[in-house]
């Protein structure tokens, strides 16, 4: 019997993209030999992205290679770069993906293909309202021009490269009302395409139009690219979890069959760089559905693109892709090397240990016991029902969203979407946040995955503070609580259906009887209370509250523990007496369990990361989760992530005590403790890159490891 082979794709990856400067043409001054050499040897790359169609100066309709049909880029006019560098490549080992940009064209491109271009709802092309980059437009995947895309993927893939990645296309706001997608929508639905009114249904179908002329495109461009080559590779940047990703018409499920790489940016910039666990964020939603996942890192320097970053934030970035799970990839300027050589130094160093231990990173699974939900159809259809959340106290807060014409009253959607909008997006950080620095072992789960087989694995499941949910999720949801699962939830998770409809379908599972309404919307001053002692809460402890609570009246036989206090509307006024309204329900739901926070905790803890709401929500977690598979005594800082093979368990500790952003300086972990519940005597355990020595005791109850150090990042395995 032979052993499957795997693809490479389902290996390993490591991706780099090298851009030349003042013009692509310049690569030409290379020794393509030496170039590919250096690519292997000292950046230990497998895969290259390689420009085939133009990235600059809107000339994507310009190639590097032989394309019959296509306009060939000044310099290659006898040069084909893709049949000249793709042998040399494979010969040392790297596979080649042609980049291919679909997005920005110059107006000259434009003016010959008029009904290209996509169109605002206001009828004039995007791109000579909101000129791309320096200049530009961009064009539409339902218009003919897709067959002109498709042609020039069949072009690239005859090149002998294995395979593309699509830099594009994009449906952009307020697109696209061009002839084929007008006719197209009525032809679906019989009427025109609406205006933004998140109340009626037509707009959020034209959402999902949107959606689906993406997914519907880049299915017909694999189909592209396997006719001539059935085994190649076809992706493009499918968004990260940020909710808005709708807004330009990507929904990463949907793309998912039609891709072989899940592929998002997490790329560092100077004064945004408030996420320090984003590129792990990024690694673990994109890894949440079934293809190969990979985290695009920018190594350029924020936005001094001629340098390269500090190396402790490519060393922060490639170790939390790698403990994610995630595939990475690399993208610099070929000049920046000019003034610093040993850029490619810190990520030789990992990923040739990558490299070398390759075998620890296939095929694995995660172990985790707890799933959050991260859903892209909340992002899009949630517009919260609850009128006074958008009623803000506080200083310089005087908004209700709703701007006044001639006395009548108009909803601001834009602002009201806006603001929804932020609110998942706290909600995911702040839940991602407290679980990691908590050392939960969890998982993403995306929309459509709340089935009784996917969550047969978990033994809790967190919805965070907003989720639309179809009627078959909160059914699953409620088979998986009564058959023993159990659930943590906060504010208005499961309050809306998947078209964002307000509902009640959750409530019974919540505890809840009534929503009575929502305590004026201030960030401070606002409080609650255990009223008995619950989980390690004392009675009469006082904690703070977020800005966003609600007014829910429990189910009898739900335990309330906690109340808030009487709405304090301004700073310094006198605190008030307790209300009725419960700040937390515990209840039994056949033969599992749920906690429900009426507040959200997920966003609070993102804006201020208050003690007390981590502290809610992990004595929550541990209270319905039980024992750990993997505990891990080391500080916040360290995260972990462990992952099974048949017969091996890989913990990958990861340090992130770092001395501010950028990264200049880990702080060394001393004394880091494991412990393992695994039932079984391990064969053998050993760590793969920092600690050759570890100290091991083994009783009846569990695994213990002592004496962990950590500078950076490191595996331990455990055979049994
Ligand atoms: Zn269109």
């Amino acid at each position: 019997m032979t052993t499957p082979t795997i693809p490479w794709w389902q290996q390993p990856v490591r991706m780099l993209r090298v851009d030349f400067t003042p013009h692509f043409s310049s690569v030409l001054n290379e020794d393509l030999e030496q170039l590919a050499r250096s690519h292997k040897d000292q950046w230990q790359i497998n895969c290259e992205w390689i420009v085939g169609s133009l990235s600059v100066d809107g000339k994507a309709y310009q190639t590097t290679f032989a394309a019959e049909g296509y306009e060939r880029c000044r310099g290659f006019e006898n040069f084909d770069f893709l049949r000249t560098y793709t042998p040399i490549a494979h010969k040392h080992g790297i596979h080649v993906l042609s980049y291919l940009n679909m997005h920005w064209y110059d107006y000259s491109f434009g003016d010959r293909h008029p009904d290209w271009e996509q169109i605002q709802s206001d009828g004039r092309p995007y791109g000579r309202i909101n000129p791309l980059y320096r200049g530009g437009t961009t064009l539409c995947v339902n218009s003919p021009w897709r067959q002109w895309a498709f042609g020039l993927i069949r072009e690239a893939m005859k090149t002998g490269i294995d395979g593309v990645f699509l830099d594009g296309p994009l449906i952009y706001p307020d697109c696209c009302s061009c002839p084929s997608c007008r006719r197209q929508f009525k032809n679906k639905f019989g009427q025109d395409i609406p205006k933004e009114n998140w109340q009626d249904p037509l707009w959020r179908d034209f959402l999902e139009f949107r959606e689906d002329s993406l997914a519907r495109f880049l299915a017909d461009a694999q189909q592209a690219v396997r006719q001539v080559n059935p085994e190649g590779v076809i992706f493009l940047n499918a968004g990260s979890w940020s909710p808005a990703t709708w807004r330009c018409g990507i929904d990463n499920q949907k793309l998912a069959p039609f891709q072989t790489f899940n592929g998002a940016e997490s790329f560092f910039h100077y004064a945004y760089a408030a996420n320090l666990y984003d590129t792990l964020m990024t690694g673990k939603f994109l890894r949440a559905s079934d293809n190969p996942a990979v985290v695009f890192t920018h190594y350029m320097n924020g936005a001094w693109h001629y340098l390269n970053l500090p190396a402790g934030e490519v060393q922060l970035a490639l170790v939390q892709t790698m403990a994610s799970g995630t595939n990475g990839w690399l993208a610099f300027m070929q000049p920046s090397l000019t003034s610093q050589p040993e850029s490619y130094r810190p990520v030789q160093e990992l990923w040739s240990f990558q490299d070398t231990h390759q075998e620890y990173f296939k095929q694995t699974q995660s172990v985790a016991q707890v799933a959050i939900l991260f859903s892209k159809r909340t992002g899009r259809n949630y517009v919260s029902a609850l009128e006074n959340i958008y009623e803000q106290l506080g200083p310089g807060k005087e908004q209700n969203l709703i701007v006044g014409q001639k006395g009548e009253k108009i909803i601001d959607w834009q602002a009201r979407k806006s603001l929804c909008e932020e609110l998942v997006a706290l909600a995911y950080k702040g839940y991602f946040h407290i679980l990691t620095q908590e050392h939960v072992l969890f998982d993403i789960l995306l929309d459509g995955q709340l089935t009784d087989e996917k969550l047969a694995k978990y033994k809790t499941v967190v919805l965070p503070d907003v989720a639309c949910l179809s009627c078959s999720d909160a059914e699953a949801l409620k088979r998986f609580v009564q058959q023993g699962g159990t659930l943590l939830a906060s504010f208005e998770a499961g309050f809306y259906d998947e078209k964002g409809a307000f509902t009640d379908q959750l409530f019974d599972l919540l505890g809840i009887e009534k929503v009575e309404g929502v305590f004026p919307v201030m960030m401070g001053e606002n409080y609650s209370q255990f009223i008995q002692s619950a989980l390690n809460w004392k009675e009469e402890t006082r904690i703070e509250r977020g800005p966003y609570a609600l007014k829910v009246q429990p189910r009898t036989d739900v335990q309330t523990p906690a109340v808030f206090h009487e709405p304090i509307l301004s700073f310094y006024a006198p605190l008030t007496s307790l209300s009725k309204h419960p700040a937390m329900l515990i209840q039994s739901f056949g033969q599992g369990k749920v906690i429900y926070y009426p507040e959200a905790i997920g966003h609070f803890y993102a804006k201020t990361g208050m003690i007390s709401c981590r502290q809610r929500m992990i004595q929550a977690i541990e209270y319905l989760r039980g024992t750990s598979l993997v505990e891990l005594d080391a500080p916040t800082s360290v995260s972990m992530e462990v992952f099974r093979q048949p017969s091996r368990l890989l913990i990958h500790l990861i340090n992130n005590s770092v001395d501010g952003r950028p990264v200049c300086q880990f702080f060394p972990v001393q004394d880091i403790q494991l412990m393992l519940h695994i039932g079984t005597k391990p064969r053998r355990i050993f760590a793969l890159r920092e600690n050759k020595n570890l100290n091991i005791s083994i009783s009846e109850e569990c695994v213990t490891i002592k004496n962990i150090g950590l500078v950076l990042y490191d595996i331990v395995v455990v055979e049994y």
